[in-house]
């Protein structure tokens, strides 16, 4: 998690067309974000914010998938309450600190330490199906992959669990 990042966008009223966002970080760079479109398509005309719609939900997306910095299973999980959260009141300039982000995370009971979204061991790989099938260690849940596996990830089904859990409680 990028919890010293800070991030901002502005945007005119009056002109139509995309509204960058950035990334402030510590040494005061700024890089614009990924709009993420190869998570999850929301909006191809871009990052929005300030109502509830599609260019919201894609700009909620792409601030917590940078946010999350790798942990894009989570992104996608959680980024509609992000939007109703945070995206769906900004104004048309704005700024959000990674730490307004880390207590809202903290406060739906997830931790930068969770164990269930630190990366995992992948063993056992064995060819199945023109893939790979393999098991993630120390949680024990079974992935088949496409291409040759990496040696290690984050574990989506663990992060499923993760959120499941949290969901419930809130209820
Ligand atoms: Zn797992």
């Amino acid at each position: 998690m990028k919890t010293t990042a800070r991030y901002a966008g502005s945007r005119d009223p009056d002109v139509a067309g995309p509204a960058d966002v950035v990334r402030i970080d510590p040494d005061g760079g700024r890089v614009a974000i990924d709009w993420r479109l190869d998570l999850f398509n929301h909006s191809p005309s871009g990052l929005n914010w300030g109502y509830g719609g599609s260019g919201p939900a894609q700009c909620a997306l792409a601030i917590l998938a940078d946010y999350l910095d790798g942990d894009d299973q989570l992104a996608l999980l959680l980024h509609q309450d992000f939007k109703a959260h945070f995206v769906a009141g900004f104004d048309d300039v704005w700024e959000l600190d990674g730490s307004d982000i880390r207590d809202w995370l903290a406060a739906a009971g997830i931790q930068p330490e969770d164990e269930k979204l630190q990366p995992r061991r992948v063993t056992n790989v064995v060819e199945e199906d023109g893939g790979f099938r393999a098991t993630l260690e120390p949680c024990g849940h079974e992935v088949w992959f496409a291409v040759a596996p990496p040696k290690e990830l984050v574990c989506a089904e663990c992060i499923n669990e993760l959120v499941d859990a949290i969901r419930k409680e809130r209820v």
